[in-house]
């Protein structure tokens, strides 16, 4: 394509409110304008880009024997009533009513629609397994839309849902996914890594998310280098470091000292000169309407999504001060496990085989010190800390690492949770009545973009892969007054054209340096440069990522090109396995 044609419209400073890379550089590259907050319009530069992704994904997606399907974006209440999540999903989904007051959301995922389509259809086990696919819009008032394209209210999701007969055919199900999303992120050009993931409202067991690691994400991930451990943070069971200081020895009963005012570990630590690691941290959280006291090594986190998942309440929240008081007879700061009656005490396991350590006293201005769990007071032990840096892998004792990412895939093994509450059923071979067993795989089609524009580029712009750069190349002659350099780009591209390549003729009336600006801003990973050599024949051909150029005949530009971009560009079926 001609660029003087094209409408391109890079700009030269990025928007002040522009925090990460791929913000900045989509706008300034004139690839997306926003609308209003979480909602883009795709211009010509990214909407190529995406519909290269989402080719990859349908070759993919295609290879494991999934069929395409296309559902509406708009969906009648009743379904999600039938599965229980019009009333579980709260302020996320946008919802609104039509002429006739009928009650209606817009999609934001679709378990309920395809489920409510395979119920009316599928009858029998000869008709298993299925996967179902589409690539289309999904809508999720997120409370906070932010870096740019990365959290949306409106982006494209590749869905998938699988139907088996039993839990060796989901198995395979899932694995299929999980080979097709190496491919799929490896063919993209993304550094990647499949993470231990936990499931959340989906509800189902064994789920796996796709994290491409950047210092824009989002999300974090803790990981191994020598066991090759990797976890979602919100699911990483790791070992705790030493304390600080050996407990004290001797047998003595809990020993009350003053405190005063010293209510957080920070303060109660730098009063009593012990480390934070010798304090016990008593939280009074509220799980499902009742209060209960979390016990964590002073220097711990809780993970808000453990104790969830532990206490079996997706709401659990802290007490309020009052609540505390009420319940436990002391202020929040001086509370403790010791003589805390009628309330359950959960501890986080790194507390386990501790001794004499300090806690509250359930006494305004008060701590205990000699506080032994299990001796001076008893809990359930469980996970419930947030692994950090420098804790140890379980398997390997070596320190982990913690690190931020960008999700871009999800695969879930659901189980039977939408077949059941949907009344799903097909005769097995015995001619009983079962539920299918279902899947459910979700890939954020503008999160492969974003991901990819956060791990390449550089203080020029974007250098995206060549497989979703929307432009494989550009010739760019250098003086357009000069007719032998016309003459020599135009034979370059249309050389270039005739092969098939996506290619960029950049015919604007500009300075050669604002040309190179624009190619490297938008990110085109090969160039033709014709410039004063072309009277000997010669042209430059230069690559976006590395900078490396080399001179070869204006004859043989094309040629090289192609086989630049083929070795840059793997094929269908020859990736990337996981890293
Ligand atoms: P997140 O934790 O980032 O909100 P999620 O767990 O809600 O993601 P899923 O419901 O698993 O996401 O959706 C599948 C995929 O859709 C995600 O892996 C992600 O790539 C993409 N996605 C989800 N929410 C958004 C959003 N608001 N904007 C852009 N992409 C999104
Ligand atoms: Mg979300």
């Amino acid at each position: 394509m001609r660029w003087s044609r094209l409408f391109l419209p890079t700009l030269r400073e990025a928007p002040a409110d522009a925090e990460v890379a791929s913000h900045r550089l989509l706008l300034r590259a004139g690839y997306i304008r926003q609308l209003s907050a979480g909602l883009y319009c795709y211009l010509f530069l990214a909407q190529r880009s995406l519909r290269k992704i989402e080719r990859i994904i349908r070759e993919e997606m295609d290879a494991i024997g999934a069929q395409e399907i296309y559902t509406p974006e708009l969906h009648p209440a009743e379904v999600w009533k039938e599965s229980g999540r019009w009333q579980a999903i709260g302020d996320d989904m946008f919802r609104l009513k039509d002429r006739w007051g009928r009650e209606h959301c817009l999609g934001m995922t679709e378990e309920e629609v395809v489920t409510f389509l395979a119920r009316g259809e599928l009858r029998s086990y000869k008709q298993l397994p299925q996967i179902w696919y589409q690539i289309q819009a999904k809508f999720r008032d997120e409370p906070r839309p932010k870096s740019g394209l990365m959290r949306v209210r409106r982006f494209t999701m590749k869905d998938s849902y699988t139907f088996d007969i039993d839990q060796a055919g989901l198995d395979e199900a899932y694995q299929k996914h999980y080979r097709a999303y190496c491919r799929i992120f490896g063919r993209c050009g993304l550094d990647f890594v499949p993470v231990d993931a936990h499931s959340g409202p989906m509800g189902g067991s064994e789920s796996c998310e796709f994290m491409v690691p950047s210092p824009a994400g989002e999300d974090w991930l803790i990981e191994c280098r020598e066991s090759g451990y990797r976890a979602n943070l919100e699911k990483a069971v790791t070992v705790a470091r030493s304390p600080e200081r050996p407990d004290p020895d001797g047998n003595g009963p809990p020993e009350e000292f003053a405190t005063p005012g010293r209510r957080t570990i920070e303060e109660v630590s730098e009063f009593d000169g012990l480390p934070a690691t010798s304090h016990i941290k008593s939280l009074v959280m509220v799980a499902n309407g009742k209060p209960v006291m979390v016990l964590l090594r002073g220097d711990h986190q809780l993970s808000a999504v453990k104790l969830a998942e532990q206490t079996q309440d997706p709401h659990v929240r802290p007490a309020h001060p009052e609540e505390v008081r009420d319940w436990i007879g002391a202020p929040v700061g001086f509370v403790g496990p010791v003589g805390c009656h009628g309330v359950e005490v959960l501890a986080d396991s790194a507390l386990a085989d501790r001794r004499n350590m300090v806690a509250g006293a359930n006494r305004t201005d008060r701590h205990l010190r000699n506080v032994t769990p299990g001796r001076d007071f008893s809990a359930r032990f469980l996970d419930l800390r947030e692994a950090e840096d420098g804790d140890l892998d379980v398997e390997s004792g070596m320190p982990v690492r913690r690190r931020k990412a960008i999700e871009v895939g999800h695969i879930f093994k659901l189980g039977y949770k939408y077949s059941e509450s949907m009344g799903l059923r097909v005769l097995d071979q015995r001619g009983r009545s079962i539920a299918p067993i279902m899947g459910s795989y979700g890939i954020g089609v503008e999160r492969i973009l974003t991901g990819s524009v956060e791990q390449n580029h550089d203080g020029r712009g974007m250098s995206l892969p060549v497989s979703i750069a929307p432009f494989e190349a550009v010739v760019t002659p250098v003086n357009l007054k000069h007719a032998g350099q016309r003459a020599a780009a135009e034979r370059i591209y249309s050389d270039l054209s005739a092969a098939g390549v996506d290619v960029l003729l950049d015919d604007r009336a500009e300075r050669a340096g604002v040309k190179f600006k624009d190619a490297d801003l938008i990110g085109v990973p090969f160039r033709a440069t014709v410039g004063r050599r072309v009277g000997e024949g010669i042209v430059e051909i230069s690559i976006r990522r590395t900078g490396a150029t080399e001179n070869v005949t204006i004859e043989r530009a094309a040629t090289v090109l192609q086989r630049l971009i083929r070795d840059a560009a793997p094929a269908p079926g020859e990736t990337n396995g996981p890293p």
